[in-house]
């Protein structure tokens, strides 16, 4: 017994010595990396030798909210996944517009609507260059990845047969069940799900059986909300295109993709990629359905309204061309600006940099979590991006996330509107961490060291 306490004790000081040990390397790397930084921007041997150091400390400063605190503490923000925040950049676009360039789009001839005109048209183009696509006129803002899917899934099942089917994957955020549902309802359609496997990854093996005559419509979401995993949809896709042909359209719902993976639509060879804006550091409320050119020609509207028509009588209504005609009422034009500061300041970062970073900051979370006694993350080998699932063995997620904010570190627990993944995991629920460009190795640390904590109450 006296031998058991005394093992305890010292364990539990060399973990203390190791943890001071390993945070102390933190900051020196972190010294080390602000001097090579300095170093490499005074010489331009930035551009010599390839390597960009992206200086966190100073992207922090642009989000006001991250020096929040909460509870007494000083935040530490792993919500990601829900919603990201945002740099001062995007604010200041938003506010300036409503300074300095409010008016209605499209409608007048005075100089503020087509100052506000062009701005709306000016991030369009940017938004179509962020994605790849052929033409800005391919771009569609909507209101949101969910308002995104239900456009599509509207209007492209009103030319499909009764008993044709649309295939959606398990893993799907219910964005991305619910619309299909609501339409195969009205439609007589039917339903198939590709499974995924316990490692939350598609089951790619099966799409053979599933894939038929009868599939019009494929959609997967690029990056499983729920569990980080990243999906090959260009391998599915393809395997659509084999199987069944040019006919059938493929979807992607990018509302985490877009975040942590560069899109090419193009290469991904997707008829249409949906995401919303808020979770790629730009405002709520607003968001894009990139799609083909020649596709959106030939559909009807989603809704009926303002600018979406080309002239309206009594006897009937002819419609206006693509992007205009699934536009219908006033746009949120001041959130359309706050994007394209939001993907302006993306580029002044540099994309393969924000992922290289956040690939370093998922290895390490996944390694600190899956050597946490009691802790078990969920699709451990599968490839991933922003979001990691975990539970710990006899709590519950929702008590785990409640203990863990009154330490300051914000969480999501729950089924984060995937209810099937938890039903194929035959568990209530995650708690889920979720990272961004400003997440730091320190702040894992330190949400690790909360945890054990939290562990430690309530065993
Ligand atoms: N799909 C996925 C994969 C998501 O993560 C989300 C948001 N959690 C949505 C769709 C819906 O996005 P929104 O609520 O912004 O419309």
């Amino acid at each position: 017994m006296l031998r058991r306490l005394a093992k305890g004790f010292i364990t539990e000081i060399a973990k203390k010595i190791y943890r001071k040990t390993i945070f102390r390397l933190f900051s020196d790397f972190e010294k080390i990396r602000r001097v090579c930084l300095f170093v490499s921007l005074q010489s331009g041997w930035k551009n010599c030798i390839k390597v960009k150091f992206m200086d966190i400390s100073a992207i922090r400063e642009d989000f006001p909210l991250l020096k929040e605190k909460v509870n007494g503490k000083p935040l530490i923000y792993l919500d990601n996944a829900a919603t990201t925040q945002k740099p001062d950049k995007v604010i200041a676009a938003i506010d300036y517009y409503y300074r300095h360039q409010n008016a209605n789009v499209h409608r007048g001839v005075h100089t503020l609507s087509q100052t506000a005109t062009d701005l709306f048209e000016t991030v369009r183009g940017k938004v179509c260059k962020f994605m790849n696509a052929r033409e800005s006129c391919e771009i569609v803002f909507t209101r949101g990845a969910t308002e995104g899917l239900n456009l599509l899934a509207e209007t492209l099942t009103q030319s499909i047969k009764t008993g044709d089917e649309i295939l959606i994957s398990e893993s799907e955020h219910h964005s991305n069940i619910v619309p299909w549902q609501l339409a195969a309802q009205k439609r007589g359609l039917v339903i198939k799900v590709l499974p995924i496997d316990d490692e939350g990854m598609l089951r790619y093996d099966m799409l053979d059986e599933l894939l038929g005559e009868k599939t019009k419509i494929v959609s997967v979401a690029h990056v499983s909300n729920s569990l980080g995993v990243v999906n090959d949809v260009k391998a599915v896709f393809s395997k659509v295109r084999n199987k069944c042909g040019k006919e059938v359209r493929t979807i992607v719902d990018g509302a985490q993709g877009i975040v942590h993976r560069k899109v090419d639509v193009q290469d991904m060879d997707c008829d249409f990629y949906c995401f919303s804006a808020h979770k790629l550091y730009a405002p709520m409320g607003i968001g894009v359905v990139c799609g083909k050119q020649e596709l959106w020609e030939n559909m009807p509207p989603y809704q009926g309204g303002g600018e979406m028509i080309k002239d309206v009588d009594f006897s009937g209504t002819t419609f206006n061309v693509p992007p205009y005609r699934f536009e219908a009422g006033t746009p949120a034009v001041a959130d359309v600006a706050g994007l394209g500061a939001a993907l302006d300041y993306l580029e002044t970062i540099g994309l393969d940099d924000i992922f290289a970073h956040e690939n370093v900051i998922m290895e390490y979370a996944q390694e600190r979590l899956s050597n946490t006694k009691g802790v078990k993350v969920y699709a451990a080998k599968a490839p991933k991006a922003g979001s990691l699932s975990f539970n710990v063995e006899g709590l519950h997620p929702f008590d785990v996330g409640t203990l863990l904010d009154q330490m300051g570190v914000a969480i999501r627990t729950g089924h984060h509107c995937a209810q099937p993944v938890m039903k194929h995991f035959d568990i209530p629920g995650t708690a889920r961490a979720s990272f961004a460009l400003y997440t730091t190795k320190e702040e894992i640390y330190t949400f690790v060291n909360a945890l054990e904590r939290v562990i430690k109450m309530l065993a």
